[in-house]
C-alpha cells in the first residue's frame, strides 16, 4: 500500500495548487519542499496579471475568478499601463490590467489554501531521485500511487524519470529598490536584456526590478547587466539579488509519464514573450490535482491530464513561443531592436501580451 495517494515535489504555485485541488478531490496528498520558508527567497518580478486579462489571454480556461481569488492584502499596487522602452528612450505604452504582489506571501497564501483543504506540507525536505513509485529524499523514502514534479526550471523528478527537458533557458534576476514609482509597469529592451528586458514593477513602497536575458545573444554575466540597468535607470536597490532559469522555449513535448506528471516551470507551462509562469503554474495545477486524484481513487488515465491542459492552455502558449522565435531574430542589438519595435508599435504589442498572433 502507497503511503500517500499524491506527492508533490515543490511547493511554489503549481505544487501548492495542485495539491489545493488534489486534496478537495479527496485525496491523501504530501507536499515536499527544500526550502526552509515557502516562499523565501523571492525570484521573481512579483507581477500578475487581472483576471480580466487572463480571460482574454486563454478564453478555454474556466472559472478564471475562482482560481486567482486573491486577499486584498497580497495586492499591492494595481497597474494597467506597460510601457515598452526602445533604446533610444523612446516608449510605446500598452494597456493591460494586473498588480504587483509579494510572492513570499502569495506562495504562503497557496500553500497554506492547500493545507486548509487537507494537503500536509513538509519543508526542509531535498527530493534527490525517484525510484518507480517511491520518492527519494535525503533521509526518507515516501511511496505514492501519483508523483507530481512540481520542482522548478531544473526539476529532479524531470531527470531522475527521463522526461524531455526544458532547454533554451534564460537567466533572470530581481531585487527591490526604494523610492517613488508612477503606477506603470517599465520593459527596457535592447543591449540592456539581449533577448530578453529588463523590468521595473511599482510595489505599494519601491519596485521590483531586474532584469533576464538569452544566453545566445550574450556572453555577459547576470549580475553585470544587472548593475549597468541601476546605473543607467537610476535606481537604488536595497535588497541583494536573486534569480534563476526561466524556460523560454514553450511547453516540453510530454508531461506525464507513467504514474508521474509534471507541471508549472518544470514543464515549460511559461508565457515564452514575457517569462511570466505563476498563472500557468496555477492553472494547469488545478488540472494536475483534480486528474491526479481522479486517477489515484478511481483508476482514470492521468494521461488525461495532458490532454486537458493542452486543450486549455497550449494554443496561446504555443502562439508567444512563435512570437519570440520571430522577435528574437531582431533582438541581438539595440539598432535592430528599435527598429523592430517602431515597426511593430503599440497595437501589436499589446497582442504580443496577450499571446495573440501579431501578424495576421
Ligand atoms: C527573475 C524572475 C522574475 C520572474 N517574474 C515573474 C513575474 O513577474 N510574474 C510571473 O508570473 N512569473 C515570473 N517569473 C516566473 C515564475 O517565477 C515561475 O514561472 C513560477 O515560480 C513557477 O512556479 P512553479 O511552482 O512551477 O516553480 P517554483 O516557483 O520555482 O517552485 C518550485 C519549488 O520546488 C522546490 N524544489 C525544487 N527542487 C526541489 C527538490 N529537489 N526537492 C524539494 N523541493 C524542490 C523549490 O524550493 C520551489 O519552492 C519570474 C522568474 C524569474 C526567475
Amino acid at each position: 500500500m502507497s503511503d500517500y495517494d499524491i506527492v508533490i515535489v515543490g511547493g511554489g504555485p503549481a505544487g501548492s495548487t495542485t495539491a489545493e485541488y488534489a486534496a478537495l478531490s479527496g485525496a491523501s496528498v504530501l507536499v515536499l519542499d527544500r526550502r526552509k520558508t515557502i516562499g523565501e527567497p523571492v525570484q521573481c518580478g512579483e507581477f500578475i496579471p487581472d483576471s480580466s486579462e487572463m480571460k482574454v489571454t486563454f478564453p478555454l480556461v474556466p472559472d478564471v475568478d475562482e482560481l486567482f481569488h486573491v486577499p486584498d492584502e497580497l495586492i499591492l499596487r494595481r497597474m494597467d499601463t506597460f510601457r515598452m522602452i526602445a533604446p533610444s528612450g523612446r516608449y510605446w505604452d500598452v494597456k493591460f490590467s494586473g498588480y504587483t504582489t509579494d510572492r513570499a506571501q502569495f506562495d504562503k497564501h497557496l500553500s497554506t489554501k492547500a493545507e486548509k483543504a487537507g494537503a500536509e506540507v513538509r519543508t526542509s525536505t531535498r527530493v534527490i531521485g525517484i525510484d518507480s513509485t517511491d520518492v527519494i529524499t535525503e533521509n526518507d523514502r515516501i511511496s505514492a500511487k501519483v508523483i507530481v514534479g512540481a520542482d522548478g526550471p531544473l526539476s529532479t523528478v524531470a531527470s531522475s524519470l527521463g522526461f524531455p527537458r526544458n532547454v533554451d533557458m534564460y537567466p533572470a534576476v530581481t531585487c527591490q529598490a526604494e523610492g517613488d514609482f508612477p503606477p506603470i509597469m517599465e520593459m527596457h529592451f535592447g543591449d540592456i536584456a539581449p533577448g530578453a528586458y529588463a523590468w521595473v514593477l511599482p510595489k505599494d513602497k519601491g519596485a521590483n526590478v531586474g532584469v533576464g536575458f538569452s544566453p545566445k545573444l550574450s556572453d555577459g554575466k547576470l549580475g553585470e547587466y544587472l548593475d549597468t540597468f541601476k546605473r543607467n535607470r537610476g535606481l537604488n536597490v536595497t535588497t541583494r539579488m536573486a534569480g534563476k532559469f526561466v524556460p523560454s522555449n514553450g511547453p516540453i513535448t510530454k508531461t506525464v509519464l507513467d504514474n508521474a506528471l509534471l507541471v508549472g516551470d518544470s514543464a515549460g507551462h511559461v508565457m515564452a514573450v514575457n517569462g511570466g509562469g505563476v498563472p500557468i503554474a496555477m492553472m494547469c495545477g488545478r488540472i494536475a490535482g483534480r486528474i491526479a486524484a481522479s486517477h489515484a481513487l478511481n483508476g482514470t488515465p492521468l494521461k488525461d491530464y495532458e490532454m486537458e491542459w493542452r486543450r486549455q492552455l497550449a494554443k496561446p502558449l504555443q502562439t508567444a513561443v512563435n512570437t519570440k522565435r520571430l522577435a528574437t531574430l531582431f533582438m541581438n542589438t539595440s539598432r535592430r531592436t528599435e527598429w523592430a519595435m517602431k515597426f511593430v508599435g503599440a497595437r501589436r504589442m499589446g497582442k504580443m501580451i496577450r499571446l495573440r498572433p501579431v501578424f495576421p
